[in-house]
């Protein structure tokens, strides 16, 4: 197949993932919803289901969910809750709350009161001190929690075997997004900022397997092409999620192409990989403590400013020129780390520009005048 078929494969996926979430139903598939952040796939894929990443969406309205959500809630939070209750998700066989943030603690009681009796909500509590033994055992004994009830709903009891292959699974996953957005980097002229973001969107709805295997076969084509002879500029994004295909055309339309990304929908998701070795819930017990750079993970060495740092040598190793920061709003652990980041780029002499963004967003006029200002200084 050639890249632009690929290409087109993953758009539609991303563009439709209730045609998949359909689709899986249809093969006699049962479906798990995963909410952000660090949910553990690897427990759903060894129940034999398919985890589907649940990210609010760009195309719905907020409308149900406000009789649940303080008005100050994220609309990633809102709009997750929306299609629980507006149907969308009605195919999902159950879903896992994560609670890592202020939003989303509340929120899962809101998912949990909100769909009682209609669909299973699998409570995550993550340890805030991630990394001591204390911290690996309440990690350990969250994620049992979770396999006890995703036993429940499939019906079968989930081995360490059934286990140690689903890591191997998730591990060749991130490894394949790991590379396309290396790829992606070298080949910005196929790869359009549009393009990467849909690639990137489906594996939240694909099944891990067959994601891993389609876009290593994209990364092969890709690998056979000549490097761009790029004239546009570079940047790196950061932020929660930034896969608004209507934003991301501006950033095409100014030929400014993204040479990396400090994204939690994207490379923050697939940076840390699980032993393959030894006891599985402790591999992954351990690759959730094995996480850093996140400014909705505890780092004890908050006074060093790493995430701050960890973000610019992306920077300078991937190419950049700047980095665009795109701001949901009322996210509070983004807000709060900002100024941290700014000083560090600040010093590094790095520009950069915040985009207050939301999934309600449908003006882009003010963010188009914005990035086409950036492009003129970077
Ligand atoms: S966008 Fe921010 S506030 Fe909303 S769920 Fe994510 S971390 Fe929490």
């Amino acid at each position: 197949m050639s890249t632009e078929v690929f290409l087109n494969e993953f758009a539609e996926i991303s563009e439709h993932p209730y045609r998949i979430l359909s689709q899986y139903k249809k093969e006699g598939k049962k479906v798990i919803g995963v909410l952000p952040y660090y949910a553990p796939a690897e427990l759903v894929v060894a129940a034999g289901m398919v985890p589907m990443g649940i990210w609010g969406s760009n195309k719905k309205t907020i409308a149900h969910a406000k009789e649940y959500c303080a008005t100050f809630y994220c609309t990633i939070a809102q709009l997750a809750l929306e299609m629980l209750l507006d149907g969308t998700l009605d195919q999902l066989d159950g879903l896992i709350t994560p609670t890592i943030c202020d939003t989303l603690r509340p929120m899962s009681q809101n998912f949990r009161v909100a769909m009682e009796g209609k669909l299973p909500c699998i409570f995550l509590a993550h340890p805030q001190q991630r990394k001591p033994a204390f911290g690996l055992q309440f990690t350990m004994d969250q994620y049992q929690h979770i396999k006890t009830e995703l036993e429940k709903i499939a019906g079968k009891t989930i081995t360490d075997d059934d286990l140690r292959a689903a890591i191997k699974v998730m591990n060749k996953n991130r490894a394949a997004r790991r590379a396309f957005v290396q790829l992606a980097n070298e080949h910005c002229d196929v790869i359009s900022a549009v393009k990467r973001s849909a690639v990137l969107r489906a594996a939240w709805f694909m099944e891990p397997a067959a994601y891993a295997e389609k876009l290593e076969a994209l990364n092969a084509e890709l690998a056979k092409l000549p490097a761009a002879d790029w004239k546009g500029k570079k940047i790196v994004t950061s932020g929660i999620i930034c896969d608004n295909p209507k934003l991301l055309q501006i950033f095409d339309d100014n030929k400014i192409a993204i040479a990396a990304d400090d994204v939690a929908q994207e490379s923050r998701a697939f940076r840390v990989d699980a032993s393959e070795e030894g006891d599985p819930m402790m591999a992954l017990a351990q690759q959730f403590a094995d996480q850093d750079y996140d400014i909705l993970l505890y780092d004890e060495h908050s006074e060093q400013n790493r995430r701050a740092d960890f973000v610019v040598d992306k920077i300078k190793k991937s190419g950049a020129q700047g980095l665009v920061l795109f701001m949901q709003q009322f996210c509070d652990p983004e807000e709060m780390e900002y100024p941290y980041l700014k000083k560090a780029l600040d010093a590094a002499g790095i520009p950069h520009i915040k985009l207050g963004v939301d999934q309600q967003m449908r003006d882009f006029g003010q963010a188009s005048t914005a990035i086409q200002a950036f492009a003129d200084v970077l």
